[in-house]
């Protein structure tokens, strides 16, 4: 059974954000830039209110009954982020690959230590002109060993909240990482690993043209915004990378262990549908 909005209330149930969630998509933002944005960010979302917790901030003080939302909203504080050295001529050459050149090179790429300790890079899935993509940081365990995104415990959780939006992998939607190899321990890759992976990541947005990206995570967010702004600042706006809508939210793994913050990581699944509008 699907809402007016389009989601699926099975699938909100499955993911304990029915019935209480307000199911009203908000309208796409119009409103001009706003001056105290990062530079990649167009405008501010009707959404609201915002998150005002940070992605590793304690979970946010209790909602009024019934409705998620009573926040204070935070102006978005535009922080730069440092650019590492890159080669510019891997650059040019990954980003002349095409879709199996690319993935053979992904798999045999030794530009950063992560090479060292993988099974094996894990490149992405899903359909090749998908409309939408949605990237998280690196791979687990589970994705090191399986060689697919998201397959562990957080990739379940994605899958669900795939499936209350009305998408699925590998039909409309592709999933990327920031980095394409295991970070020991499950840490989070470094400002060097991300670059390094960069071209990668870029030429596989190049080849997809993807309508919509969902960031999911700060890695992603910074990775692809170039703002380490907090994720409480960078939800509820569309931000932009390379002409392409972008919107930043949860990761899945963080939402696991802060479950209240489903209801915005909801949000702003919400508010990406209404940026992408209807097909
Ligand atoms: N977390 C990620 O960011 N990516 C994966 O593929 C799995 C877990």
């Amino acid at each position: 059974m699907h809402n007016l909005a389009g989601f699926s209330e099975d699938a909100l149930r499955e993911l304990e954000l029915w019935p209480w969630l307000s199911l009203a998509a908000p309208t796409a933002p119009t409103a001009p830039a706003d001056a105290a944005a990062p530079a990649n960010t167009v405008g501010r979302a009707a959404l609201s209110p915002a998150a005002s917790t940070a992605i590793d901030a304690p979970a946010a003080a209790p909602r009024p009954a019934g409705m998620p939302g009573g926040y204070r909203k935070k102006e978005p504080v535009p922080v730069a982020v440092p650019v590492p050295v890159i080669d510019p001529v891997r650059v040019a050459q990954i980003g002349g690959l095409n879709w199996d050149e690319l993935h053979a090179s992904a798999a045999a790429c030794q530009a950063c230590g992560l090479c060292k300790q993988r099974k094996q890079a894990v490149f992405g899935v899903g359909a090749r002109e998908a409309p939408w993509l949605f990237v998280g940081e690196g791979p687990g365990a589970d994705e090191d060993q399986q060689g697919e995104p998201f397959v562990g415990q957080a990739g379940k959780l994605l899958d669900a909240m795939l499936a209350a939006a009305g998408l699925q992998r590998g039909r409309e939607v592709y999933i990327a990482n920031v980095v394409k190899c295991r970070p020991p321990g499950n840490r989070t890759p470094n400002a060097d690993e991300a670059a390094a992976c960069a071209p990668y990541l870029d030429r596989q947005i190049d080849l997809i043209q993807p309508r919509l990206i969902v960031a999911l995570g700060k890695t992603a967010v910074t990775r692809l915004t170039a703002s380490e702004a907090s994720m409480a600042s960078m939800r509820g706006q569309v931000h932009q990378y390379r002409n392409i809508p972008v919107i930043a939210t949860y990761h899945p793994a963080y939402l696991l262990r802060n479950l209240p913050d489903k209801v915005k990581a909801w949000e702003d699944l919400m508010l990406a549908k209404a940026t992408f509008g209807t097909p």
